[in-house]
């Protein structure tokens, strides 16, 4: 089995273990499944498989084009979204398809990896469509949706369609007490309610996050300065020792939202709402000022001048 870290699908699994043995690899995948059940995670391992360069099994992890891949830096892997706007512009599918016949960079194959096809207008899509009917050799295009009846369906009929199923409830489990050791077994039965490993994940880290920290990101998310200063005032009366790992745990919360936007699956729902309100910049700034106020805790400023300080800057 060439995707043995894939959880379950095993038969998606076999089918395309089959055709990587026989070197039958698509020109276009359309990867399909809610949020959370693995659509991204699979398309870095079939980027990977694409790309590598081992002699055995693909992807092999340790040739420097799989190395790439997993370390995001591949430069024929090429991300065509744009996290700012509802819909895809036009123009950013011209661009790709321009750039679709030059020829690769060092890889074998040119990859294509639109992580929200159900952003894709009629328009951007018939542009595409244009290209999958006669595309170059070396292109592959991912198309991740969690809804693939958006997709026209000449453009569905030009791909193979990889569905992601839930995951068997023994299989979630023994993955959830791996990933995220040290929680109470009751959470970790609710959270497998969830059957797809990235919901889970999100259901479990939600209910270790305290009220507070809840209340701090519907606060930044909708930009609600009266929340957020109501929500800080009366902390200006707790010890160091208690406002600390308070602190730390809002970083944390805006590190996940930051890494959200930059594409990674699994994110709560508060986390995913910071992320659809607030820019990168934003967050990044807040993280700053939540780092410099934990600096400032450690150096014994006054509480109330440091809660006081983030409630102008927040
Ligand atoms: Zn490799």
């Amino acid at each position: 089995m060439l995707f043995y870290d894939f959880l379950g699908n095993e038969s998606l699994k076999e089918r395309l273990s089959g055709m990587f043995r026989q070197e039958k690899s698509s020109h276009c995948y359309l990867l399909s499944g809610p949020e959370g059940s693995g659509k991204h995670t699979l398309a870095t391992l079939l980027s990977a498989a694409l790309q590598c360069t081992g002699s055995g099994d693909k992807p092999c992890r340790s040739c420097p084009q799989c190395r790439k891949v997993f370390g995001s830096n591949h430069p024929d892997i090429i991300f065509v979204d744009d996290e700012d706007k509802k819909m895809i512009p036009v123009e950013q599918v011209r661009n790709a398809c321009a750039d679709v016949y030059i020829r690769p960079n060092e890889g074998k194959k040119k990859i294509y990896i639109f992580p929200h096809a159900e952003k894709l207008n009629p328009i951007g899509q018939n542009t595409l469509l244009k290209i999958l009917e006669e595309p170059p050799a070396y292109a592959v295009f991912l198309l991740l949706s969690p809804n693939p009846g958006l997709l026209l369906p000449t453009v569905r009929s030009r791909c193979s369609e990889l569905h992601l199923a839930p995951l068997p409830e023994a299989t979630l489990l023994a993955a959830l007490r791996q990933r995220c050791p040290g929680k109470q077994e009751a959470d970790y039965r609710l959270a497998a309610s969830a059957r797809y490993l990235g919901q889970a994940m999100a259901k479990l880290k939600h209910a270790a996050r305290s009220d507070r920290a809840m209340e701090f990101a519907a606060a930044f998310a909708e930009r609600d300065a009266l929340a957020m200063t109501m929500l800080l005032a009366p902390m200006e009366k707790w010890t160091r020792d208690k406002l600390l790992p308070m602190l730390q745990e809002w970083e944390l919360l805006l590190m996940e939202a930051l890494s959200a936007r930059c594409g990674a699956a699994e994110a709560a729902p508060e986390v995913h709402r910071i992320c659809s309100l607030r820019t990168a910049k934003e967050i990044l700034a807040a993280i700053e000022e939540l780092r410099l106020a934990q600096i400032r805790c450690n150096a014994n400023v006054g509480v109330g001048a440091i809660c006081g300080a983030l409630a102008v800057k927040l």
